[in-house]
């Protein structure tokens, strides 16, 4: 099948509307499903018979999606990291295995750039290379990382086991106008700024993408983030599937900085121009003992000063920024546990103060249902739920809703979201079944 085709077919409304209930509950009945699409039963039957025809279903009795059907790939370009990844049909990321197995049957994604992730708890299939200081790069390595996708998608029409390739997304950090695709400013990359995404991939590469019909889009990494958190919920084997009913969830992301993915009443929010979820920007109250203590660095990437993030950083984790840019989540883990005892509760103490002070204004202001902490949070989030404070106030009542957990897929969630949202048109506005999950 043609890529145009596989997309018609996959971006039909109803298909989609089908697909997305899948995904999110794979044991629905066909009346069920009729009802929650509020179509005959008859109509529901000869789409999935489409979709089985077109093999994105797979052909037996139950209603279940074909994994293998399509891969689509999932790039992040992090203030430290580049991740790229590959999720599936069932927007679930593949695992390392069957990422291994495709390498040694194409020979792609080989470069010496490329590392392999370690401390893999997940078993998630990814590889990374340290974000270069400059876009010259930056743009290079991408553009190694796309053509071999690209060969990827041709091996798949002489190799039956390899899937062809949908669709290419790219999650970055900082402003990202998803409408016009066009990156405004990265506070964390000072050189990736009035960039449009054809900006980012050299012309015979592009050439290359249209003749194949793959998409390539670019989003905001929180977006990523959320959509990745989201549909991770519905995993069986996700310790945390019991909250995938949970209607307004914040997704709390560390990495360079801060930023969180918001989604409302089951859509994901993107506000007037895909611009929120900067909260790692909002000017907090300083801990109360550094009060008048030397900052590591005197100003905000963002160019402003007090801004939580650069609190965190510094009272925190003790940090530059460039220092803090340089860890991952289990460095920071172990440079903290360096201290003393007495110093590392302190530091626990530092963190709980600005963290509750972030979940505070998130559960005021939006009254969530479900917080989740993701990036370099992931690792210390263990021993830092006992040592968050809130503000004094008698207005407690949005706490009573409000759960918090830590990510599945940490640091590696705006890659597979990235994935995600490159099936969907660029800035499509993605939902969630309202059906209540028995
Ligand atoms: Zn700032």
């Amino acid at each position: 099948m043609q890529n145009e085709e596989l997309f018609r077919i996959v971006n039909d409304p109803m298909n989609k509307k089908i697909l997305n209930i899948l995904r999110c509950k794979p044991d629905i009945e066909k009346t069920t499903l009729a009802k929650e699409l509020k179509i005959a039963f008859q109509t529901v039957s000869k789409q999935i018979d489409i979709l089985k025809e077109q093999n994105i279903l797979c052909n037996s009795n139950r209603m279940e999606i074909n994994t293998r059907a399509y891969l689509a790939c999932g790039i992040s370009i992090g203030g430290a990291q580049c991740k790229i990844t590959l999720v599936d049909a069932g927007y679930r990321v593949i695992d390392e295995n069957y990422l291994e197995e495709i390498f040694e049957k194409t020979g792609v994604l080989r470069q010496s750039f490329l590392k392999k992730g370690e401390n893999n708890r997940t078993g998630a299939g990814y590889r990374y290379f340290e974000t270069p200081d400059n876009l010259k790069e930056l743009t290079e390595n991408i553009n190694e990382l796309i053509k071999d996708i690209i060969k990827l998608h041709d091996y798949s029409k002489s190799i039956s086991t390899i899937p062809p390739i949908s669709s290419i997304g790219i999650a970055l950090t900082g402003s990202i106008d998803a409408s016009k695709q066009v990156i405004l400013k990265s506070h964390n990359l000072s050189y990736l700024k009035n960039m449009k995404r054809e900006m980012l991939v050299f012309p015979d590469v592009l050439q290359k993408l249209r003749e194949r019909e793959i998409p390539l889009i670019i989003d905001h990494n929180a977006k990523a983030l959320a959509v990745c958190e989201k549909y991770s919920l519905y995993q069986t084997d996700n310790i945390n599937k019991i909250y995938q009913n949970k209607r307004n969830i914040l997704s709390f992301y560390l990495g360079s900085g801060i930023s969180c993915g918001l989604i409302l009443n089951n859509k994901l929010e993107r506000g007037c121009r895909n611009l929120n979820g900067e909260l790692g920007h909002i000017v907090v109250p300083r801990y109360p003992k550094l009060q008048n203590a030397p900052l590591k660095d005197e100003q905000c990437t963002c160019g402003g000063r007090g801004c939580l993030e650069q609190y965190i950083i510094s009272d925190g984790f003790g940090m530059t920024r460039e220092e803090f840019k340089a860890s991952t989540s289990e460095m920071l883990k172990e440079k903290l546990r360096e201290l003393s005892e007495e110093e590392y509760k302190e530091r626990l103490s530092i963190l709980g103060y600005y963290i509750g002070w972030a979940i505070d204004l998130c559960i005021k202001l939006l009254n969530v249902g479900l917080i989740i902490f993701s990036g370099k949070m992931t690792c210390i989030m263990d021993d830092l739920w006992g040592y968050i404070t809130y503000p004094q106030s008698n207005l407690e009542e949005g706490f009573l809703d409000c759960t918090k957990i830590t990510s599945k897929y940490g640091a590696l969630a705006p890659a597979i979201g990235a994935g995600i949202l490159s099936t969907c048109m660029p800035n499509e506005g993605i939902e969630w079944p309202e059906m209540e999950i028995i």
